[in-house]
This record gives structure tokens, C-alpha cells and sequence, in this order.
């Protein structure tokens, strides 16, 4: 009997345990999965919240229920992992024993790390709707909000869902529109990169939007500092490294993401921002042919979204497979990733792309499918109906079809694709 043990019971973790259990049934492997909680929250939901356009209610499911019922599921902080023995130490004193290890803890949000940020002004004047908790408070503060300069900050890359911070600023132009307060209020994107998002062809018509909606766009600001202003009416300002200055009456920030602290306690489990470096095709350790990871946790030089969570999820369950019956690994995965791009007024644009081409305009998945690197209504329908998809076939480790880990270039420009791969 295998033992499979799988830290963290998120999007990665919940769909590896079930991807695993539908091909070896529990006479050929024991598989745990370890959490510190119950709450398993539909991330991309949280985008919606502060509009009131979803509710925590509506995208938090208990973890447990999500798992196939051959999965044993464990309620407890991981304290470290000893990769010499092939054990896991958990918070309560157990000690699990695997001869795979699946590493799926995803990213910790360290808005600490920002000197000043989590200071008096904290979920008062400045905000993050990467949290379930933050969602809901910023919720309250755009309702009371009346007009003046509202900032979103990305503070530092790797963040979760990269797109994520320009759709809450498309959003917010519309929110702020249907208030009828859009002329009272100055919307600023304040990022690290160059550019408003990081492939160019995307960030140059990502950039262009920011600009047909009246967004300023403040690049290649790392925010090193934020001070509150005394005064009640008052927010305060953002400091960069090289002492540029945006002031905000409410900022959206985006804090730092490390990987979760035990992989820091785990000798040559983790690279210095507590991220797990795996082969970038076949998910696996360099430090241990038995620990595999995906999802946030992973450092590949990928996005960390679900859709790349999901797509490499398909090859690592079968890399396990392999692993464990001693045959040689697949290295297909391409560093696929796709996001809808939610635009506002009921629209969204769509991207697909992988570690070599760029997102291209054209159709996914196939020819006749949605539109690529266009806003369209059909999309935003795709981003609100993907929530079913998740809890219903994506976690419980079902194909989506005509969605795979590869790819697809069937519907994709051919010349522009052509050039992209050239160029990779
Ligand atoms: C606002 C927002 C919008 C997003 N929108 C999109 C989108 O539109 N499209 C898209 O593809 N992706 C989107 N994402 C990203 C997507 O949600 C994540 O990339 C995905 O959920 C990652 O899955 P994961 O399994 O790696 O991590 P998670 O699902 O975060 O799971 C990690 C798990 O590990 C557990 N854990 C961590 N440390 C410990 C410990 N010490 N002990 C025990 N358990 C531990 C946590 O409790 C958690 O359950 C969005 C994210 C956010 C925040």
C-alpha cells in the first residue's frame, strides 16, 4: 500500500486527491490531505465581493466535503516536513510517514512585510480583497466611499492571479459610474512592472484599456512604505524605494505572497521566499524524487492562478501514477494558464497562453469557442458559469471538456502564433 500524503486542501490539493483517487483505488494507496481549516473559499469570487456582486456565503465551502470519501482529511497546521525520512510533522504532534508528497499550501499574504501598511489605517483607509475578511471590509468602505483618489497597489510580484488587480480597478469604473460618483473620483493602477500587466502584447492592450477608462497608470513603483495621515479625513500615501510619493483617500493593496512558513522550516524543501522549486514540466522536486508540487506553492516560471493550478494538476496526478509504478515521468506539462478578464459592464476579455507563446487573439478552446484578447458578454457569462465548473468538475478531479493541460493552438491566429513560438 502507497502512501500519498497531500499538504494543503486547496484548489491544487483538493483536485490532486481526487484526481488520485479515481485511478488507485484505496487497497493500492492511502492518500491524506492536510489542512489548518475548514473554509475553502472560491478565490476569484472574492473579486465580486467588494461590489457587492457576491457574498461570502455563496463561495466558501467546508474543505472536507470536497474530497472523494476514500480520502482521509486532516484538520491541523503542517509544522515541517523532513525530506531524509520521508515524514511530515504536524502541529499537533503526529508524524506522517509518505513515499509521495504532494506540496499544494499555496501563497501567504504578508501585508507585515510593507512597513507602515498594517498600521492604524488598516482596513480603515487601506484595504486588500485578497482575503475573505478584507473582501467583505472594503465592501463597506466603497459603499461609504464618496469620491476622491482611489489607488490599487500591487506591491510586489509573484501575487496570485496577476489580472486580478487591473479587474478590480475595471470594476471599480464601473461601480464608481453607477454610483454616479465616477467624475468625483481619481482611479490609479500603481504597479512594479513597466507595464500593466506582464506579457507585452497583453499588457500593451490591457495598458490601452486603463487608458479609454480614465485609469492612470503609475509603473515600476515598489512600494516601500505606507503612511497614514493623522486626519480622519484623510488617507495617506504610498512610498516607493526611490522616494516617489501617491497619495490615496482609499488604497487597494495587493501585499506581498510567500510561500506558507513551515516549507521555511523544511531543510531543502523551499527556495527564500518559501516557494517549492519543481521541474517545470514534470512538477517534481530536485531536492527529493518523492515531493511534487503545484499551484501557488510552486516555483515555475508560470502565473499562479487556478487555471495553471488545474492544468498542472492533470499531469502531476499522473506523474505520481508513474512514480509510484517505478516508470518514467511525463513532461508535458507547457506552463498552460488561461484568466477571464472581468472589464466591467458585463464584459470580459479572455487570455490563454503558456511558457512560450504569448497571448494571441483568436478563439478558445477551438475555433468556434470564445473570443481571445476581446471583451465580449459571452465571456463574463464563461467567468460567472466557471464557478460551477470549479466545485462540480474541477475539484472533484473531472475533464472539463475540451479543456487539457496542452495548450490548444487550434483556434488561435496562425501567423501571430507562428512569430510567438519563434521568438520563445
Ligand atoms: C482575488 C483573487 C482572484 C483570483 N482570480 C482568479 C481567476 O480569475 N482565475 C484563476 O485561474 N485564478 C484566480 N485566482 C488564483 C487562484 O485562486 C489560486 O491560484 C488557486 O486557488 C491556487 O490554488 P492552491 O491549491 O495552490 O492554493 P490554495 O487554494 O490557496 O490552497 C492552499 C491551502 O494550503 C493551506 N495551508 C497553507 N499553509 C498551511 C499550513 N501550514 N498547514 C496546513 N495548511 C496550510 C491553506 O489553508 C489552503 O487551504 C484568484 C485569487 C485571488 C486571491
Amino acid at each position: 500500500m502507497h502512501r500519498i500524503v497531500i499538504l494543503g486542501g486547496g484548489t491544487g490539493g483538493t483536485l490532486a486527491a481526487n484526481r488520485l483517487r479515481r485511478t488507485l483505488s484505496s487497497s493500492e494507496a492511502a492518500i491524506t490531505v492536510v489542512d489548518q481549516d475548514d473554509r475553502h473559499v472560491y478565490q476569484p469570487g472574492l473579486l465580486f465581493v467588494p461590489f457587492g456582486l457576491a457574498h461570502l456565503d455563496e463561495i466558501v465551502r467546508p474543505r472536507g466535503r470536497q474530497l472523494h470519501r476514500d480520502i482521509d482529511y486532516l484538520q491541523v497546521p503542517i509544522d515541517h516536513v523532513d525530506m531524509e525520512d520521508r515524514t511530515v510533522t504536524l502541529g499537533d504532534g503526529q508524524v506522517l510517514g509518505y513515499d509521495v508528497l504532494v506540496v499544494a499550501t499555496g501563497a501567504v499574504l504578508a501585508p507585515e512585510e510593507t512597513e507602515g501598511l498594517t498600521g492604524p489605517g488598516w482596513n480603515q483607509k487601506a484595504f486588500t480583497f485578497y482575503d475573505p475578511d478584507g473582501a467583505v471590509a472594503l465592501a463597506q468602505a466603497l459603499e461609504w466611499f464618496e469620491g476622491g483618489s482611489l489607488v490599487v497597489n500591487v506591491v510586489e510580484l509573484p501575487i496570485k492571479c496577476p489580472v486580478a488587480p487591473l479587474e478590480f480597478c475595471f470594476l471599480a469604473d464601473w461601480f464608481l459610474q453607477q454610483q454616479g460618483i465616477r467624475d468625483k473620483v481619481d482611479l490609479t493602477y500603481v504597479t512594479p512592472l513597466d507595464g500593466a500587466f506582464t506579457k507585452p502584447v497583453a499588457s500593451r492592450r490591457l495598458g490601452g484599456m486603463l487608458q479609454e477608462k480614465g485609469i492612470e497608470l503609475v509603473t515600476e513603483f515598489n512600494t516601500g512604505e505606507v503612511v497614514y495621515s493623522d486626519s480622519p479625513d484623510a488617507g495617506g500615501r504610498l512610498i516607493s524605494y526611490d522616494d516617489r510619493e501617491v497619495a490615496f483617500d482609499l488604497a487597494v493593496v495587493i501585499p506581498v505572497h510567500n510561500g506558507a512558513a513551515y516549507v521555511g522550516r523544511s531543510p531543502g524543501l523551499g527556495d527564500e521566499l518559501g516557494f517549492v522549486p519543481v521541474d517545470e514540466h514534470t512538477l517534481q522536486s530536485a531536492a527529493s524524487p518523492h515531493v511534487f508540487a503545484l499551484g501557488d506553492a510552486a516555483a515555475v516560471p508560470v502565473s499562479k492562478a487556478g487555471s495553471v493550478t488545474h492544468f498542472e494538476g492533470e499531469v502531476l496526478a499522473e506523474n505520481v501514477r508513474r512514480f509510484l509504478d517505478d516508470r518514467p515521468l511525463d513532461a508535458s506539462y507547457d506552463g498552460h494558464a488561461n484568466c477571464f478578464i472581468e472589464t466591467g459592464f458585463s464584459k470580459a476579455m479572455l487570455i490563454d497562453f503558456n511558457y512560450d507563446v504569448e497571448p494571441l487573439p483568436g478563439r478558445f478552446p477551438g475555433p468556434v469557442g470564445l473570443p481571445l484578447m476581446k471583451e465580449s458578454h459571452l465571456n463574463h457569462l464563461g467567468k460567472l458559469l466557471f464557478q460551477w465548473f470549479y466545485w462540480h468538475s474541477l475539484l472533484p478531479g473531472r475533464d472539463i471538456p475540451g479543456v487539457h493541460s496542452a495548450m490548444p493552438t487550434a483556434g488561435k491566429d496562425r501567423q501571430q502564433l507562428v512569430e510567438s513560438e519563434a521568438t520563445a
